[in-house]
Parts: C-alpha cells; structure tokens; sequence
C-alpha cells in the first residue's frame, strides 16, 4: 500500500530528460543534445549516419493533404561538417617571435640563394614587406639569410632581388609548415 502512495509522487519529481550523442562525422563524440536539437539537424539534413534503432518519434504540423510530420529519432547521430580531428589538423600553427617553425618549413634553406644554413643564420623575411602592405601570415613568410635579406631591403617580389626571386615568390606560396621532422 506504501508503495502505491509514494511512487507517483516520486513519478511527479522525476524529469526525464532524453539526450541524443552527438558525434562528429568521423564518429568522435561531440556532445550530448536534447531530442528537439536533433530533430534540427534531421531537419536541415545534416545527419549522416545514425546508431540504433529510433528512440523517439516526434510530430511534426500537418501539410496540406493533412498528412502529419514524424522524425525518428536515434540515439546517436553523426553530423556532417569538419570533424573535430580535422579541425586540430587543419589549424595553422601560429608564427612565432623565434622562427622555429618556418624554418623547419623550409628546411633550413634561404628563399633568395638557395644557400643550407644553420637556425642562427636564418631570419623571417616578408615576401611583400610589411610597408608595403605585408602580412605576417605563413604565405607571406620565407625563409631568407642575412645577407639576402639584407639585399632585398624592402624591394617586393617584382622589383629587383638577389639570387632566385623566383624560388621565393614559389615557397611563398607553401601556406603551412610541413608535417615531416626536422633534419
Ligand atoms: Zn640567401
């Protein structure tokens, strides 16, 4: 008898809350959302797979024919989009005052002469310098020895440059640093 007394009352205080797993499109889980924030991404068609079977059916309004709307829900989703690995790949590592990271990019060789050199010999040098508009992002950045950075001064790719201009305008054009080790 106890027991018939209490349970709605225990039934009244209890919520429950259906949650669906979000993952990503390589199946790394993203989060935890509510059943209508699924239903949006059934919605706009951005499920690319489920796992399980439907959970809950939701209903939609009525169209024209006074057929109703029904969602099937699953328990777990993946949503299209970049994937949070891809995400972590694709970052650009971020210039650094120290250079350490150019010029592994290019691999310790001056855009201007081609010249091998040691880490000390090297410095940043701005394809299109920095008075002139320059940015300092990676396409910009090259690897240059002192002596040909010296000589370029603040000339841009078109004016007159020591050595190969070209390997630089060309190496300019390497966006990200490379994956591979360092020699
Ligand atoms: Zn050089």
């Amino acid at each position: 008898m106890r027991l018939l007394i209490v349970a709605p009352i225990l039934f009244l205080h209890t919520e429950i809350i259906v949650r669906v797993l979000k993952l990503d499109i390589s199946g790394v889980p993203e989060s935890w959302i509510t059943l209508e924030h699924a239903v949006g991404y059934y919605a706009t068609g951005t499920v690319a797979y489920t796992l399980g079977d439907p959970m809950s059916t939701l209903h939609g309004g009525h169209n024209r024919c006074g057929l109703r709307s029904t969602v099937d829900v699953h328990p777990i989703i993946a949503v299209n989009g970049t994937s949070a690995a891809g995400k972590l790949l694709s970052a650009a590592p971020r210039l650094t005052r120290h250079n350490h990271k150019l010029f592994r990019r290019d691999r310790y060789t001056c855009g201007y002469c081609g010249g091998l050199f040691r880490e000390h010999q090297l410095e940043r040098e701005h394809v299109i310098p920095t008075s002139r508009g320059g940015k300092d992002t990676w396409a910009n950045v090259v690897s240059a020895c002192r002596s040909c950075n010296q000589l370029k001064g603040a000339k841009t790719p078109d004016g007159k440059v020591p050595g190969a201009a070209g390997v630089a305008v060309s190496r300019a054009g390497a966006t990200m640093p490379g994956a591979s080790s360092p020699r």
